[in-house]
């Protein structure tokens, strides 16, 4: 697709056997044609087993969806399972509220889990390994600070110093290492480190942490511990031991792969393969859950599932469908170089699901009363509307017509500019599934505004067409005014005012670039009485303005939508163009 950066690339060759699939399928994807190789050659007896390893201190972006969709994806494309695990390896940071969100998210894009792991499942047999590797001389206990260890480590042009506690005794440093299990020590006081090579050119290689000090609860395993394996300790052994065969991640965790491999070689365990692919970028978008948190805690949105966020909390508040994050996904493509995609096309493919899925109705956002004055006080027609083109199984509904209608203000101008072919004084026009009707004057309020318009209807002119064969330039949408309900409607717009919200002057950050008018309420909205009794997450068409759906704000009698997106697409657009 047109916005992927040049240098994208796919191994060629594989070709053929896999089953096609509903959420993968179709896009060049070099990730697939490795693991074809591997089926091919015979690598993992057939098997492919995949892995979705979040770490619970936040909620899953629209960039976490990419790795879904790749974890999850392949795996069921080629028969294989895929399994959930929580890198929980930071007490600190994560909270059941996280693990909860994260497992309903995956449920709503439409996968489901072989097993439900944790990496803390694994405590105990990374301890015994890291007793394993001390026995074996490649691990020792440091007394070094953070601040010496960071300062001793070395920089990419300099190698590093080795630490005065680097040469301790195996049996030094299996009695520390068991007592700073066993909570003799302060937070901070020591780590455990694998004893690789200072001056290696990959600082990840030079003599990382395995394990620190940390007196703190974790969600699962409460106090049990207080020393902690490291993030890169537990990655590489926790697939090794589910035996994951194609552990799928981004692209910046392709210099700890020499670490990982390292671990696994000296353990003598199951080889998993790491493949790095790019990270999902959008344009006015942040993908991070240290700023998204951020985002919440000062209360810059309702929440971390504010419509606005790029959480799935948030999008599917909004409105979005899973297919058509889905759909994204696949078009947007995998790479080994990062890039940036356009929060256009993704908005492309969330109108390209909904069209095809929402029903049509009309609403009236900013409500101007017209009044037919040559049509029958307290009559009241059902008029036939379609309730999706795009699916003639979705049959049709009655829509009440009366003398008093809503337009939409900006359906109407006194002074109509040139081009202009809507409502004005003397123009006629079609009410989409009603008559014709003619403006015949206005009634001004004291402020000078037009607060009524006054029309006529052609009774011939019923479902649309004037017998005469005479034509109107435009058609517009109505609700009758005595029918009507009132709802609260919630326009969004971008989140952030500039393509990078990264992009800020010095000595601010991102939250510079948020855009003040992202939220606009509107209330006493008019529509159709057929939405009385929509449910929250129902999704609809507003015709002419847009795809809506149901927030969860909504009470009975009391109804919220969400713009989920309007109709113009701009990104079509610029497709074409190219
Ligand atoms: P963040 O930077 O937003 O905090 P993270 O990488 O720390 O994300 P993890 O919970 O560690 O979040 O991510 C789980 C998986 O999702 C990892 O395999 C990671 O590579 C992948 N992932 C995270 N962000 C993206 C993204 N923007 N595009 C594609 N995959 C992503
Ligand atoms: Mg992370």
């Amino acid at each position: 697709m047109g916005n992927r950066n040049p240098s994208s690339e796919t191994e060629t060759g594989a070709a053929g056997n896999g089953a096609s699939t509903p959420a993968t399928a179709g896009a060049p994807n070099f990730l697939r044609d490795i693991i074809r190789e591997d089926l091919k050659t015979n690598k993992h007896k057939g098997r492919v087993q995949t892995r979705f390893p979040p770490e619970p201190n936040g909620y899953l972006h629209i960039g976490h969806a990419k790795a879904i969709c790749l974890d999850f994806g392949l795996a069921d494309e080629f028969g294989g399972h895929t399994n959930l695990r929580f890198d929980d390896t930071n007490p600190e940071k994560e909270e059941t509220e996280y693990v909860e969100s994260i497992q309903e998210d995956v449920r709503w894009l439409g996968f489901e889990w072989e097993n439900l792991y944790y990496a803390s499942d694994y405590f105990d047999q990374l301890y015994e390994w890291a007793l394993q590797l001390i026995r074996a001389g490649k691990a020792y206990v440091d007394d070094l600070t953070a601040d010496q260890v960071r300062e001793y480590r070395g920089t990419l042009t300099q190698p590093g110093k080795e630490s005065p506690y680097r040469n301790r005794s195996v049996e030094e440093n299996l009695d520390l290492f068991q007592r700073m299990r066993a909570g003799e020590f302060p937070d901070g006081t020591r780590t455990l480190r694998a004893k690789i090579d200072m001056a290696s050119p990959n600082l990840n290689l030079r003599d990382p942490v395995m394990y620190r000090i940390l007196h703190a609860a974790h969600h699962r395993t409460g106090s049990k511990w207080c020393i902690y394996p490291m993030y890169d300790y537990a990655h590489g052994q926790s697939d090794s031991i589910e035996r994951v065969t194609h552990s799928m991640c981004t692209l910046e965790f392709a210099d700890h792969r020499p670490l990982y491999e390292w671990f696994i070689r000296e353990l003598g365990i199951f080889p998993s393969q790491q493949i790095e692919f790019d990270r999902l970028g959008l344009t006015y978008t942040i993908l991070s859950k240290r700023k998204l948190l951020q985002l919440v805690r000062d209360h810059h949105v309702g929440g971390w599932n504010d419509p606005r966020m790029p959480t799935l909390s948030g999008i599917r508040r909004r409105g979005y469908t899973p297919e058509a994050i889905r759909n994204f996904v696949t078009a947007a493509g995998v790479s080994r170089t990062n890039g940036i995609t356009e929060l256009e096309m993704l908005e492309h493919f969330v109108r390209e699901d909904l069209n095809r899925r929402s029903p049509r109705v009309m609403a009236v956002l900013r409500p101007l009363k017209v009044v037919i004055d040559n049509y029958p006080d307290g009559q009241v027609e059902e008029m036939e509307a379609v309730n999706n083109p795009e699916d003639s199984s979705a049959g049709t509904r009655k829509v009440p017509f009366s003398r008093v209608l809503y337009i939409e203000q900006e359906d109407f101008r006194e002074v109509p500019p040139k081009g202009y072919y809507r409502l004005s004084p003397g123009r006629e026009v079609r009410l989409r599934y009603g008559y014709f009707i003619t403006c015949a004057s206005v009634v001004k309020n004291e402020q000078g505004e037009v607060s009524e318009v006054h029309c006529t209807y052609d009774p011939a002119t019923r479902g649309g067409n004037a017998p005469d064969g005479r034509k109107v330039k435009a058609t517009i949408h109505w609700v009758s005014a005595a029918h009507a309900i009132e709802a609260e409607v919630r326009l969004y717009d971008k989140l952030f005012t500039k393509p990078d919200p990264n992009q800020v002057q010095e000595g601010q950050d991102f939250t510079a670039n948020l855009n003040p008018n992202s939220l606009e309420v509107l209330r006493g909205c008019q529509l159709e009485p057929s939405l009385a009794t929509a449910a929250v997450g129902s999704r609809f068409q507003f015709e002419r303005l847009g795809y809506f759906c149901v927030d969860l704000d909504s009470a009975p009698g009391k109804l919220v939508f969400n713009r989920t997106v309007a109709l113009k697409d701009t990104w079509a657009k610029v497709a074409g163009r190219g």
